[in-house]
């Protein structure tokens, strides 16, 4: 994405100047044929939103244009170019026939794609949000149509600051955080993933993603000086042994991922090592591991480093050799060691894959060819998980999602995504949601009608369970429902047992620090602030150690424990944090 940073899409508003773009960023991909028909996408698209304007005052034809760059970019075909400039026509003022009569089966259903994931909305059930991604490529069919949300999402969010109601910016940033960054990982599209996080967690997480920005700006000074030391000293040294390094850059850990990790590490910026990393890009993968050789022989590397992502690749398909070193005076470094191919589809993803097969010549010999691409391991993954026998590869030249075919997603009154069986009844809904929702439910509305308990529900349909106090389930529910879940609950509540119920969890952090007045009242406040009561905080002072602090208190949501890590480490005085769950004392 790094050819798109210095593009005005304001300046792009007349075709000369989108084509002469097009041209330069595609690398001239697209045919004369190609070419015209995304003209007359681009003329339609200026026409239809000739009148409107962006919250930011901009024309809105800026919108398309630059998600239909983005598109570009990541090597998307010319119909869903033309997709990407009409994506949001249908929406605003034009109607779906017309760009079917005009452009074609394949481009409207691309743009209707488009339009339909845009009506789903998440409202923040964390529960809900695998469900959420499902139903999206459910919704979406077609993984282009997926992508084109994206770099939708990508522009939308890169021009949220203009957006005049808070409430909202707070809700699309978190379904971008929650649901499409999530996507973009599983695609193995990296840096489209580290965007979309970046630019949402300064607005989910504004003084975190402030403090996160500050800490890391005042660090890669200092660590970048040291890689331009390192770096002539492996280039020297690779090209002893003839390997041909085809570059070496360092790079900035994106802010999100690095809050995230130093929440896994107890706060500890020792731990974020890879904050400025150098990546040795090689032609091959023997070239790889002796690279990794060379580096090991010039400065000892650090036990328990040494990562071997290409043997065993990251679940997204991420692959490449990681080790850090113990540098010049004992400065700790991570290098990051792949081929080009590698490094492309870490980047791009599961458009790594187009790159190849659409121009048709790859540039490094046939390795690619018959390799399980990250993406279709991912999608393969989901496939298993609803139960379908492996496909053959043909299934390789498709990008069409079928396989949630079995499965259908409905909403709660809330907007909650919930997908069941085939089939499945409120009642199997009711029991998903809660085992008392199940056993006292009355009476169903569907879509705001009333229906019997065994009708059978459809994707999209948006449920409403009625319940009665002092109600129990019937055995004639057991004939219809689809669920194990509803059918073991409903057999439970039979037999005359009371159904199980889960314990809250307790938790305790264990605070390292350099104690000093009015510390512990500095913690106590940071919990007050979240309107948590601690239950016991106690003191340890350790041999040859910081003093201890050992605080236990009951949380109420998962998602706010980092917050308040992130709070209680800006203390002064507060060294590191580590965390232990406590199973609840009845
Ligand atoms: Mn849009």
């Amino acid at each position: 994405m790094n050819d798109l940073t210095n593009l005005a899409p304001q300046t792009l508003l007349d075709w000369d100047a989108y084509h002469r773009e097009l041209v330069r960023i595609s690398g001239n991909r697209y045919t004369g044929a190609e070419l015209s028909l995304i003209r007359r996408a681009f003329d339609y698209a200026a026409d239809i939103h000739r009148e409107q304007k962006r919250f930011s005052g901009d024309p809105y034809f800026t919108h398309p244009i630059a998600v239909s760059q983005s598109a570009t970019a990541y090597k998307l075909d010319a119909p869903t170019i033309a997709a990407a400039l009409l994506h949001d026509t249908v929406e605003d003022g034009g109607a779906l026939s017309d760009v079917k009569k005009r452009f074609g089966d394949e481009i409207a259903f691309l743009v209707d794609g488009v339009t339909k994931v845009d009506k789903i909305h998440y409202h923040g059930a964390e529960r809900a949000a695998e469900s959420m991604r499902r139903m999206l490529f459910a919704v979406a069919e077609d993984v282009r149509v997926i992508i084109l949300k994206l770099v939708d999402r990508l522009h939308n969010m890169q021009t949220l600051w203009a957006h005049p109601a808070p409430e909202k910016r707070l809700r699309i940033a978190k379904e971008t955080l929650d649901i499409y960054a999530s996507i973009a990982d599983r695609l193995g599209m990296g840096e489209l993933k580290g965007e979309l996080e970046d630019l949402a967690f300064a607005y989910v997480f504004p003084d975190e993603h402030r403090w996160m920005a500050r800490e890391i700006r005042k660090r890669i000074p200092a660590r970048e000086e040291h890689l331009k030391k390192i770096r002539p000293i492996l280039e020297k040294a690779l090209a002893d042994e003839n390997i041909p390094a085809l570059f070496v850059s360092a790079r900035a850990k994106h802010f999100y991922s690095a809050w995230k990790k130093l929440l896994r590490y107890d706060m500890n910026w020792d731990h974020l090592l890879d904050l400025v990393a150098l990546r040795v890009v090689v032609p091959t993968i023997e070239d790889c591991y002796a690279a990794l050789g060379v580096i090991h022989a010039l400065w000892p590397p650090m036990p328990g480093r040494i990562k071997d992502y290409i043997a065993l690749p990251k679940p997204n398909g991420y692959q490449s050799l990681h080790t850090t070193v113990f540098c010049l005076d004992g400065n700790a470094t991570e290098f990051q060691i792949r081929t080009e191919a590698m490094h492309r589809e870490n980047e791009y993803g599961i458009t790594a894959h187009w790159l190849w097969t659409q121009t048709g010549k790859p540039k490094e010999g046939t390795r690619l060819v018959g390799k399980k691409f990250a993406w279709v391991r991912q999608l393969r993954t989901w496939q298993k998980e609803f139960g379908h026998a492996e496909r053959s590869d043909d299934y390789l030249e498709s990008l069409k999602i079928d396989f949630f075919k079995d499965r259908i997603f409905v909403l709660t009154p809330k907007g909650d995504v919930v997908d069941l069986p085939e089939n499945a009844t409120p009642v199997d809904f009711a029991y998903h949601i809660h085992s008392d929702i199940g056993n006292r439910a009355a009476g169903v509305k569907v879509n705001s009608k009333m229906v019997p308990l065994d009708h059978p529900l459809s994707s999209g349909d948006m449920i409403e369970i009625i319940t009665q106090k002092n109600r129990r389930p019937s055995s004639e529910w057991l004939a219809f429902v689809k669920t194990s879940l509803a059918r073991s609950q409903i057999r439970h509540v039979l037999r005359g047992a009371a159904p199980p119920e889960t314990k809250p969890t307790e938790t305790e952090l264990e605070i390292a620090v350099n104690d000093r007045v009015g510390l512990l009242k500095d913690i106590s406040g940071a919990f007050a602030r979240f309107r948590i009561n601690i239950e016991t905080a106690s003191v340890e002072r350790r041999a040859s150690a910081y003093p201890v602090i050992l605080v236990r208190f009951r949380h109420k949501n998962p998602g706010q424990l980092g917050k308040i890590k992130t709070q209680i480490k800006k203390i002064r005085g507060v060294h590191s944090i580590a965390e232990h769950a406590k199973p609840a004392k009845p």
